[in-house]
Formats: structure tokens, sequence, C-alpha cells
């Protein structure tokens, strides 16, 4: 079998087309969608996620707001600039590139971000969100993974998935997402012990481990969809994922590429988080409360 390829990049053009019609709309009605990204530091990589972001803004027409601060910047400065941007009505989305230098807090970072501009998903309050189905912004990579899978047709409710790689931004609410649609979810790490014993049984494979060529043919089982979060820079330049892709795709049935898999859709789900935001203020505005706010169901065709 030769797996089908699910294509991020051309899902993620076509779900931009479909945002430019919800900003047009949410201007009529007073309201242009904002993003604020702030930067601390020089991370070569960063600047790159960064600039993506920042250039899907202007696809779609959402404002953003650069904030960028030098390594040496102090926590309490940070915070100072949040607590600004949560205030700012101009501001839907703020959100803070990680990582941040070892002097800066994460957590306090994340926590200091207001809930309702949170288009992330990464304040507690969304990620316990996760664990009773009701988040308000899912966490941009899995809600991505999630819309992908979608497009394969293929009802997750039952099937048996399994998830490589446990970190707070991917692997966990990754599960958590899938374990809300009823599939059955194991979810593996680096202290897994025979990691091949749990893949082999995957009807859906989700591998997001940051680990080049973790994922050969035998560990994959005859037609399962194996979506490739990883991406991993290797010595001669190229970036490729946690999956033998050449040799996996002779066994899977649909299969994500990196690049052009994963990655576009994350950029594309915090445009739709920041454009989720803008409509839910205008809710609010208009209806005085977030009562009755309905998240809008996207579609990929
Ligand atoms: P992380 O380092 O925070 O977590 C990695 C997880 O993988 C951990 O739970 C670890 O226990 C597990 N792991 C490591 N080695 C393993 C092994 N040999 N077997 C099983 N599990 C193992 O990483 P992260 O932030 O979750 O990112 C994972 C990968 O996904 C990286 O390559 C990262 O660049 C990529 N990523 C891609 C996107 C995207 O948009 N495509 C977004 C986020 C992260």
């Amino acid at each position: 079998m030769t797996a089908q390829l699910i294509d991020g990049k051309a899902i993620s053009k076509r779900l931009r087309v479909g945002f430019r019609t919800r900003v047009e709309k949410l201007i009529e009605q007073g309201v242009s969608p904002g993003l604020a990204v702030i930067i601390v530091g020089d991370n070569s990589a960063s600047r790159v996620y960064v600039g993506n972001k920042i250039k899907a803004c202007e696809e779609c027409g959402v404002v953003s707001f650069h904030h960028a601060f030098p390594a040496e910047t102090s926590e309490a400065d940070i915070l100072a600039d949040i607590r600004n941007l949560n205030s700012d009505h101009k501001v839907h989305g703020i959100l803070v590139q990680l990582p941040l230098p070892s002097h800066i807090d994460v957590r306090r970072i994340l926590e200091a971000i207001s809930v309702d501009k949170d288009v992330d998903g990464f304040h507690l309050y969304n990620v316990g969100g996760l664990v009773v189905g009701n988040t308000i912004f899912p966490p941009c990579t899995p809600y991505g993974v999630q819309l992908l899978l979608e497009t394969t047709g293929i009802d997750v409710a039952g099937q048996n998935v399994v998830v490589v790689g446990a970190s707070n931004i991917v692997g966990k609410p990754m599960a958590l997402m899938l374990l809300q649609k009823e599939a059955t979810v194991t979810v593996c790490h680096a202290k897994t012990r025979n990691l091949a014993q749990h893949t082999i049984i995957a009807d859906i494979l989700i591998v997001a481990a940051g680990k080049p060529g973790l994922i050969v043919p035998q560990m994959v089982k005859e037609g399962a969809i194996v979506i490739d979060v990883g991406i991993n820079r290797l010595p001669d330049g190229r970036i490729v994922g946690d999956v033998d892709f050449e040799g996996v795709k002779e066994k899977a049935s649909w299969i994500t590429p990196v690049p052009g898999g994963v990655g576009p859709m994350t950029v594309t789900m915090l445009i739709e988080n920041t454009l989720r935001s803008a409509e839910r203020a205008l809710h609010l505005r208009k209806e005085n409360d977030y009562q009755d706010w309905e998240a809008p169901q996207l579609k990929t065709e």
C-alpha cells in the first residue's frame, strides 16, 4: 500500500481563504482582529516561527503587534507588557514565543495572559477545559492535527490512537482532545518500554518526540494513519520529521509530510483562535456576556 498524502499546506490555504471572509465580517461590525506576539531574546528558530506567524496575519487581514525584547529583559517587564496587552481592545490574542530565557518563569508568564486572549491555549483554564471538553482555545498544534485527521474522512471514535510524545504543548493535549472524541488513546514517552509494541496496534499514530527516524516501517500497522508532528534539522540542513517517511508511506493509508504537513496547520490554527477571540469579544459587546457564544465549526473542504 502507498499512503495518500495529507497535504497540510493545501488544507491551510483553503482555511485561510475562509478566514478572510470572517475578518471582513468582523471589520464591518467595527472589530479589527489583532494578534500580539512577544519574543524575548535572539533564538533563530523562534525568529523564523514569529516571522511565519506575522506573515500569516498579513495574509488573512489580521493586525499583528510585534513586541521584541532583548534576552536580558526582566520577568517583571514582560509581565507588565502582558498586562497592558490584556486591557488593549485592539488585541484579541496574545502569544509568547517559547522558549524563554532561563531567568524567566514560563508558567508565571503564561498564567498572566488573559484567559480571553490565550490563543495558544496554554493557560491553566484552557488546559483544564481540555479535560472536561469545553476549552475556549484549543492548543494550535493538536487542533491542527485534529482537522488533518478529519480530512481523511475517518471517525476517530473507537479507533486505537497512539500518541508518541507527552509534552504539555503537543502530546498531552492531543491525547485529551482525541479521548474527548471517544478514541482509545495510548500515550508513549521517553520512558516507555518497547515503543514498537504500542505503535504497532495504532489505527492512528501521532508522533511528536523530536527524534528523527524514531518510527520505522516495522513499528507501523498496515493501513494506519500516520501524523508526523516532529520538526528536526539534520546536520546537512534538511528538515525532517520523526517518521521514516519513505519507508512508512509504503505501509500507511494516509501520512503527513514534513515539511508541509502539521507545521502550516499550527500557524493557521493560531489565526483561527485569534478570529475566534475577536468574534467572541464582539458577541460579548452585543450580548453583554459570553452565554450562548458558540465556537465556529471549521470546514476543511
Ligand atoms: P518536547 O521535547 O517538549 O517533548 C518530547 C516528548 O517526546 C516527551 O514527552 C518525551 O518523553 C518524548 N520522547 C522523546 N524521545 C522519545 C523516544 N525515543 N520515544 C518515545 N518518546 C520520546 O517536544 P515538543 O515541544 O512536544 O515537540 C516535539 C516535536 O514536535 C519536536 O520535533 C518539535 O519541533 C515538533 N513540534 C512541531 C510543531 C508543528 O507545528 N509541527 C509544533 C510543536 C512542536
